[in-house]
């Protein structure tokens, strides 16, 4: 443990950097006889958001950095400051005549739109809550009209507040989550096999307290996206048939995390991609190439492998001059999945089938 503790001390990841300005603070040793209170707050005038999320993952990160560095004993206390007025009706929400009659009320005194909970605030927080109970995080929950009833303001903590830099916090959109999720499997894969340096710069260890799970996922977030979007199906079992034709090893028991990212690329798909996908018409070049893929891949087995036909691929861009060859892969995410990019089509191709891929070429044929 003091090997890791003293790797820790030193280390450049930002967990550890923030938790050592901490330690800094104090160099006499923790204050008090009580525990550290690392505080982050949230003001409930609104369905959470990645942000708040994001908020209460980065405090996480330093608690738990700060406990390798210095076995201190700590808390976390998530504040919802639902004695906030609200100050503007969030847009798209149900009853909004009835939230516009209650502006500048308190969060707690305004009744909830959707009818389930005591107040809008109370709504809000049980949706954060949810989202951080659903990742398994360690925080006790507190809302300032609980504290404003019982008097426990009156109480002395020690208050630790992690300040995010506005600017050098990095823009969540929404866009941006399936690269997000197939990099934390990339990194949830190399962690057992990573010196320990390598470990505690990993981000899986901050987020995962120094404990990540095991994963091995065969597929990536990206390529189950397009998936779903070529079989244009909400289908678990389809979808699971066509994972199983690429991975004959995986099923939903065996691989339970992948079972869940399936679940999650339907929802996403469903909210975020649905809506962006044109398929276009092949120009006369790209017809052409495509008529030569459709030959090609006419001519192999059915359980032709990924590289097999990832060579075939390449070698007709080639064949018909594309330059640089980047531009024919764009092609057929443009033609064929309706996307601007894609996955590596042999691995594609290996997973939804090669009579399948010979339907999208012939529509897309079609369409020219
Ligand atoms: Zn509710």
């Amino acid at each position: 443990m003091s090997a890791l503790r003293d790797i820790a001390a030193t280390h450049k990841a930002w967990p550890y950097e923030e938790a050592s300005k901490l330690v800094k603070r104090y160099p006499d040793g923790k204050p008090g006889g009580g525990p550290i209170v690392f505080e982050t707050g949230y003001g409930p005038s609104g369905l959470p958001h990645l942000g708040t999320f994001q908020e209460v993952a980065r405090t996480l990160m330093v608690r738990h950095a700060l406990s390798e560095l210095t076995g201190w004993e700590s808390r976390l206390i998530a504040f919802s400051d639902d004695m906030d007025g609200m100050r503007k009706v969030p847009p798209n929400l149900p009853h909004s005549d009835m939230l516009h009659a209650h502006l500048d009320q308190p969060l707690c005194k305004v009744p909830d739109p959707f009818g389930c909970h005591d107040s809008f605030a109370d709504h809000n927080n049980s949706l954060l809550r949810k989202f951080l109970d659903d990742f398994g995080f360690e925080y006790e929950f507190v809302a300032s009209h609980e504290c404003y009833q019982d008097g426990r303001f009156d109480e002395q903590l020690v208050n630790v507040h992690i300040y995010r830099d506005p600017k050098k916090a990095k823009q969540l959109s929404f866009q941006i989550i399936p690269k997000a999720v197939d990099e934390y499997y990339r990194f949830l894969a190399a962690y057992p096999d990573q010196e320990i340096k390598e470990k505690l710069g990993n981000p899986v260890h901050h987020v995962h307290a120094g404990d990540p799970p095991q994963a091995a996922m065969p597929i990536d977030f990206g390529m189950l996206l397009n998936l779903v979007g070529v079989a244009n199906t909400d289908d678990k079992d389809l979808l699971w048939g066509f994972v199983q034709r690429y991975a004959p090893d995986a099923s939903p028991e065996t691989h339970a995390d992948l079972d869940t990212l399936i679940d999650h690329a339907l929802v996403y798909f469903r909210d975020f991609v649905e809506e962006s996908l044109f398929k276009r018409a092949p120009d006369a070049k790209e017809t052409a190439a495509l008529r030569d893929l459709d030959a090609a891949l006419a001519a192999m087995p059915e359980d032709a492998d990924a590289e097999t036909i990832q060579n075939a691929v390449f070698e007709i861009g080639k064949t018909h001059g594309f330059e640089p060859l980047r531009d024919w892969f764009k092609a057929l995410y443009e033609t064929l999945l309706g996307a601007t990019h894609g996955p590596r089509m042999g691995s594609f191709t290996a997973l939804y089938g090669i009579d399948n891929v010979r339907k999208l070429i012939a529509e897309a044929l079609e369409r020219e």
